[in-house]
């Protein structure tokens, strides 16, 4: 199945007389080339689910159904696309479904479904402005949710891969590296897009690993303790979550002067266990 017979995605925007929102963050990538790397960067997606945050005029949704995605459920806020998204789940053959809502308060309907069902795959070019926040949401969702392959502005996407001890690491490495092996895939220049944004942008694989870490709210609080104030000594920064900052940390086995960037994953989901132990119930319970 390939998309070229459909008209181009520059002449179904100005078909629809639709221009870029740059409050929704819109910036789209009208040529096939690039939204076909894409879905080719989320392996073999034929016959499986899929979901897709903001479609916009359809250029990576063009290229996911052409890769086989069914279901491909395409989330868009923007009901200024509708219309032009319309022709497209004809085309598909009943595979896409447009899903007009925000994909923060977008529950899946496979969100109750049994563990053994094919988990669903994202892969997004994701609305700048939602795109940290919509990732803590998916790492901590359950077993429905398959591997990612987003896009995000290359500094977000490289602080999701990167390692201790470099200026990039902090709170966003150490929970998506505690659920994935994240890895940055490509990088697109400005230029790619319509309207071109301020800087780069880079698709980010995140796969999910055989034992994630499973306490994500309590290693968010442990980490925004530690990166909150990273230039100070783990025993001062620590205080911020408890008085007992010190016994934290001989318990999780870490130094009480050492400092938040050179602690690794399996630290901090040290130091978070510790806590779960030390305060079980404010260590479950959001900020
Ligand atoms: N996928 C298209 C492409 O690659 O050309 C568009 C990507 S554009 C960066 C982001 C898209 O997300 C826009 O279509 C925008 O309207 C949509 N969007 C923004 N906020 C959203 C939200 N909260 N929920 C769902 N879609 C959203």
């Amino acid at each position: 199945m390939n998309s070229d017979d459909l008209p181009s995605l520059r002449s179904a925007l100005e078909a629809h007389g639709l221009w870029a929102n740059k409050a929704l963050g819109q910036h789209f990538l009208l040529d096939m080339n690039i939204t076909r790397r894409i879905a080719r960067a989320a392996g073999n997606i034929a016959g499986r689910p899929v979901i897709e945050v903001g479609p916009g005029p359809g250029g990576l949704t063009r290229a996911l159904l052409e890769a086989g995605a069914a279901p491909l459920i395409a989330i868009e806020k923007d009901a200024r696309f509708l219309p032009l998204l319309e022709p497209l789940a004809e085309w598909s053959g009943g595979r896409l479904h447009i899903v007009h809502g925000d994909a923060l308060n977008y529950a899946p309907p496979y969100a109750a479904s049994a563990a053994d069902e094919t988990p669903v795959q994202i892969v997004s070019n994701l609305p700048y402005n939602i795109g940290t926040p919509l990732l803590v949401q998916w790492l901590k969702a359950g077993p429905w949710r398959g591997d990612m392959t987003l896009m995000f502005q290359k500094e977000v996407a490289q602080r999701i891969v990167a390692k201790p001890g470099t200026k990039a690491y902090g709170r966003l490495a150490v929970l998506a590296q505690a659920r994935c092996e994240c890895r940055l895939e490509f990088t697109i220049p400005a230029r790619a897009f319509t309207p071109p944004p301020k800087i780069a942008s880079a698709v980010v694989r995140l796969t999910n690993l055989a034992g994630p870490y499973p306490h994500l709210d309590a290693l968010e609080r442990v980490t925004a303790a530690a990166f909150g104030q990273r230039r100070k000594m783990l025993r001062s920064a620590l205080r911020a979550l408890t008085p007992g900052a010190e016994d934290l940390l001989r318990t999780a086995g870490l130094s009480a002067t050492a400092r938040a960037e050179k602690i690794d994953g399996a630290g901090f989901c040290a130091l978070a266990d510790a806590w779960r132990a030390i305060c079980p119930t404010e260590s479950t319970t959001k900020p």
